[in-house]
């Protein structure tokens, strides 16, 4: 088999981190110290698991058509696939796995239902996890971000994508969590990462999650 390619980006950081970006390609994050033909070693040794993540990065990336929000279209709600359909219905209704749609409904009041949901949710877990972690925090606020998935300003004001009513609990709830855990931490450190991992035991899963499925909640 040929070695794969990747990127190297050096920084400060203690370890070797291994992304696969949403092109595929592999880039690896490495401590300024380390030696080229130890990453060249642990590329080789991770070697199957690399191959695996960029044939998901593939197959998403084919598969990838931002979502139009019309009846007969699949779409994820708190991780499950549900199908959009239009009925008679006086109100957004969820009745096995179909979403139903008034027939006068276009895209934006599916968008505003959503947001809807995500806030009334995301407010909830805060509320849970902020008693959980014996933190405090300022306002929680849903965001149109596409790239960011949370936020949390010097003020402990929390933003959250409201996209997220499209993943699974777990995954919300490691995002809640996360920026939680910016309250006291406001950086990436070791004792940021503990903390986080303190209340969401599985979140390098969950943060996988995000990745790998991101194309599945962009909105046309
Ligand atoms: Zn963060």
């Amino acid at each position: 088999m040929n070695p794969i390619p990747y990127k190297v980006i050096r920084s400060d950081r203690k370890s070797i981190a291994l992304v696969i970006d949403n092109k595929a390609n592999l880039v690896v994050r490495a401590p300024h110290k380390i030696k080229d033909k130890e990453i060249a070693h642990f590329v080789d040794k991770k070697k199957h698991w690399i191959i695996e993540k960029q044939h998901q990065a593939s197959f998403f990336r084919e598969k990838y058509t931002p979502l139009l929000m019309e009846s007969g279209e699949s779409i994820l709600y708190l991780g499950d696939v549900y199908a959009l359909r239009s009925a008679d219905v006086s109100e957004i209704k969820i009745s096995s796995t179909n979403i139903l749609i008034p027939k006068n409904y276009g895209k934006e009041d599916i968008v505003i239902w959503m947001k809807k949901e995500a806030s009334n949710l995301l407010n909830e877990r805060v509320a849970k996890y902020a008693g959980l972690m014996s933190t405090t925090y300022g306002s929680v606020k849903m965001s149109e971000a596409k790239a960011r998935w949370g936020s949390c300003s010097a003020k402990n004001n929390l933003n959250f994508a409201w996209r997220l009513i499209m993943c699974p609990i777990a995954v919300i709830d490691y995002v809640v969590v996360h920026e939680l855990s910016h309250v006291a931490y406001k950086n990436h450190s070791s004792s940021f990462w503990a903390r986080v991992k303190t209340f969401s035991p599985h979140y390098k899963k969950q943060r996988d999650w995000l990745k790998v499925n991101r194309n599945l909640m962009e909105i046309v």
